[in-house]
């Protein structure tokens, strides 16, 4: 369904301000410069006013690609069976060529991320290989931050649904609205100036754990002994940060997390996630998995084991991790209680970790440094990256440095210093 202004039960100038962070914090967009997004059609109204506010910030060229639900959910009932192993590399081609030609990149999140539960799961996981095969043109200069680029959510009527079953569906919107207009900070008159706070809270404290120079992460929890070594010339990041070509953007609205590249080769132990994770449609509950040489060698899970066992053997880098990243306990999406079935607001609920492909501007450097070198320091490659919560109020992590000496990070999953 799609909803006009009229039918939307939430204040619409919060919408507008959601939609001016969006451009200016999230995207940073320039003077001229071109912008490829990607919504679907449920997320209409919210992306009317994107567009609105890129060409006030003097936009070049807004190319809007859409997709809509029920036209996904059409192919999985009645395409022919060769179709799963389809996907438009001519598009994405065509948006790495956007891309190198300095056009930023944003996405509008909306869908229910459950979409495709009831399908085939052969037929999902197949759609999603070989789309994520055919994105990786477009991918590798998201991943590089090459570009300017963000992710930001609105809320759409079947994920509100989702997430409020017992909820008639205008008071489920409503509810999601309010939970999405609070994590991303659009609540009071000045927005721009509320994520500048922000952000400066979490530079200040990517800084500090930059100056530690930890060499590993050691977490201790409920089902979880875990050490975690950090790459050779890792470098923490978090909240807003500089592209490629010089942009300063807020890849992710919200965002609550500082994360680095750990070393693909040293990890060891087990460790439990704390929240269930939602992968293509898929609830993947109880996860618990064993390191050995920054594998996993051994993996379980209460709820959709096959699916998880399948996601690690998506390539020899999904068995190995790309990123850790450390979220309080106490920020507002984890206090919210809610599980939104989708990354960009689970994983800043919580404390994480992603298996698969590593972001190279995780390293000092960064941006000058080859794949080889990069592999060399240990930063993982893959064609998946898909992140998992592993942090509560009963994890504790030490920073171990170089010399074997051990810095709280972490208690009761707080920060253990205050700066
Ligand atoms: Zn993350
Ligand atoms: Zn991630």
């Amino acid at each position: 369904m799609i909803q006009d202004d009229a039918d939307l039960p939430f204040d619409l100038a919060k919408l507008d301000r959601l939609a001016e962070v969006a451009v200016k914090v999230g995207l940073g967009l320039q003077e001229g410069q071109d912008l490829v997004v990607t919504a679907p059609t449920t997320a209409l109204p919210f992306l009317r006013r994107v567009v609105a506010q890129a060409y006030r910030a003097g936009a070049g060229l807004v190319t809007p690609i859409l997709s809509d639900a029920e036209i996904t959910l059409a192919r999985y009932r009645e395409a022919k069976d060769e179709s799963f192993d389809k996907a438009p590399g001519w598009l994405y081609k065509g948006m790495a060529e956007a891309f190198e030609a300095g056009a930023a990149r944003m996405a509008i999140v909306a869908d229910d991320p459950m979409l495709l539960a009831d399908e085939d799961p052969g037929k999902v996981s197949r759609a999603g290989r070989a789309n994520s095969a055919a994105y990786q043109p477009a991918l590798a200069k998201i991943a590089g931050f090459d570009i300017n680029w963000n992710i930001a959510a609105y809320p759409g009527l079947d994920w509100a649904r989702r997430m409020f079953p017992d909820l008639a569906a205008e008071e489920a919107q409503a509810k999601l609205a309010e939970a999405i207009f609070a994590a991303s900070r659009i609540e009071n008159n000045d927005p721009v100036a509320e994520w500048a706070k922000h952000n400066g809270a979490l530079k200040a404290r990517w800084t500090w754990l930059n100056e530690q120079r930890f060499d590993a992460l050691h977490y201790t929890g409920p089902g979880t002994d875990f050490t975690l070594g950090l790459a050779e010339d890792h470098k923490w990041k978090g909240g807003a940060s500089e592209a490629k070509n010089g942009v300063i953007c807020n890849p992710n609205i919200p965002t609550e997390e500082v994360f680095t590249t750990p070393d693909r080769n040293r990890a060891e132990g087990w460790v439990r996630a704390t929240k269930p994770l939602s992968h293509m449609g898929a609830i993947i509950e109880g996860i618990e998995v064993r390191f050995e040489g920054g594998r996993i060698v051994e993996a379980k899970a209460t709820r959709g084991e096959a699916v998880f066992k399948e996601l690690i053997a998506t390539d020899e880098g999904a068995s190995r991790l790309g990123e850790v990243a450390l979220v309080p306990h106490s920020s507002p999406i984890s206090a919210s209680g809610l599980l939104y079935y989708n990354t960009l607001f689970d994983e800043n609920a919580s404390c994480h970790i992603a298996q698969g492909q590593c972001y190279s501007d995780c390293f000092l450097d960064g941006a000058k440094l080859s794949k080889e070198e990069i592999a060399a320091k240990g930063g993982n490659s893959s064609l998946i990256h898909v992140d998992w919560m592993i942090g509560s109020s009963e994890v504790d992590i030490d920073g171990i440095k170089a010399d074997g000496s051990r810095v709280p990070v972490m208690r009761g999953g707080e920060w253990a210093h205050r700066l």
